[in-house]
């Protein structure tokens, strides 16, 4: 039998499938498997169910030699050295769909919270600041009319795409190849950052991407727009983010996801008043983590009876690889 580990803890009834298949060891907690964890009980298994935080490079592959199937749950694998996997013949999959509109969603809530300010309305009731209501105080921008910029028009991207249309919003977008999207135009990004009240990054972290938002690209925005991160962290310079928005070179930022993560309290980022971070919550509701776990599983349950998995990744190219 077959023995596979997997990375956090998934409920029993989304699980349960593979105890036919295998012997299953599961990290049951806190969070998911730290590295020494993973030393440890990955080397007798054959398949794996991984998590973004997992780091999967040639050494971790070195200790695992009868690994044939790596089932990520997550759509992004930037965490995988994906072109290492293919080399020893590791199938991957992982869980697009299933998290696009929960995590539309999520970008859309922090591309309104930031343009309506509502942090800094919060920060101050607590503070106990509230006084007498003035007419200009605490102007933010507008959604309804405004130009939302989004690079990288995928699953996410339209899924946003379709949510600022009900609110009045021209979309723009750039992304390697034309894509049919109702009332959204391509761009060079060059354009979008200059056009764009709002730029949402929903692009794949791949060597291309790394670094894309930094300095140059921060200083062709206006000062009132704010930039909106719900992708992966590093495809921000996050020093040059700092200083922008220390400088009031951008009007602020909202980011689901930053570089690195974990923030430390004590980051620049978080003392920043016109920055809003929340902990990597993009796909955070019940019903898509579920959704996630009970694709994960299945791509699994698939490649270890030796047939195609319902989901997966697909050939490099397509994923920015
Ligand atoms: P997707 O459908 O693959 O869309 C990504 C889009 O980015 C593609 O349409 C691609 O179009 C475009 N792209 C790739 N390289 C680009 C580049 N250099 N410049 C501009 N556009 C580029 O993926 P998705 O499902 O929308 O997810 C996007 C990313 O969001 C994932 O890779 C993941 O990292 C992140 N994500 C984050 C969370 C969260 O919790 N915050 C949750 C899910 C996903 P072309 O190929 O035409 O360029």
């Amino acid at each position: 039998m077959h023995r596979v580990f997997v990375s956090a803890d998934i409920p029993a009834d989304i699980l349960s499938p593979l105890h036919g298949l295998a012997e299953v060891d599961m990290w049951e907690g806190p969070g998911t498997a730290p590295r020494p964890a993973l030393l440890e009980r990955l080397p007798p298994c054959q398949g794996w169910l991984s998590m973004l935080t997992d780091t999967v490079d040639a050494d971790l592959l070195d200790m695992v030699p009868g690994l044939f199937v790596i089932s990520q749950m997550s759509i992004g694998v930037d965490n995988i050295d994906v072109a290492e996997c293919r080399r020893r013949g590791i199938l991957i999959g992982h869980t697009p769909d299933v998290l696009t509109e929960t995590v539309a969603d999520t970008a859309f809530a922090l591309i309104a919270a930031a343009v309506r300010q509502l942090p800094e309305g919060m920060e101050l009731v607590k503070r106990g600041e509230w006084g007498p209501w003035d007419p200009w105080a605490f102007l933010g921008g507008d959604l309804h009319g405004s130009v939302l910029g989004i690079v990288g028009m995928g699953r996410i991207g339209k899924a946003v795409a379709r949510r600022a249309t009900g609110f009045d919003m021209t979309i723009l977008y750039t992304s390697r190849g034309d894509k049919a999207v109702p009332d959204a135009t391509r761009v060079e990004l060059v354009d979008l950052l200059r056009r764009s009240d709002v730029v949402l990054i929903a692009a794949p972290l791949s060597p291309e991407t790394r670094g894309m938002i930094g300095r140059a690209e921060l200083a062709e925005m206006r000062g009132d727009a704010y930039l909106v991160n719900i992708a992966r962290g590093p495809l921000v310079d996050t020093a040059a983010l700092v200083e922008a928005l220390a400088a009031g070179s951008i009007a602020g930022a909202a980011l689901d996801v930053t570089d690195p993560e974990p923030l430390p309290p004590d980051h620049p980022l978080v003392g920043l008043p016109n920055c809003l971070v929340v902990p990597h919550i993009g796909s955070a509701s019940v019903r898509a983590r579920r959704a996630m776990a009970q694709l994960a599983v299945d791509n699994l349950a698939a490649a270890l009876r030796g047939g195609p998995m319902p989901a997966p990744l697909p050939d490099a190219g397509a994923m920015g690889e």
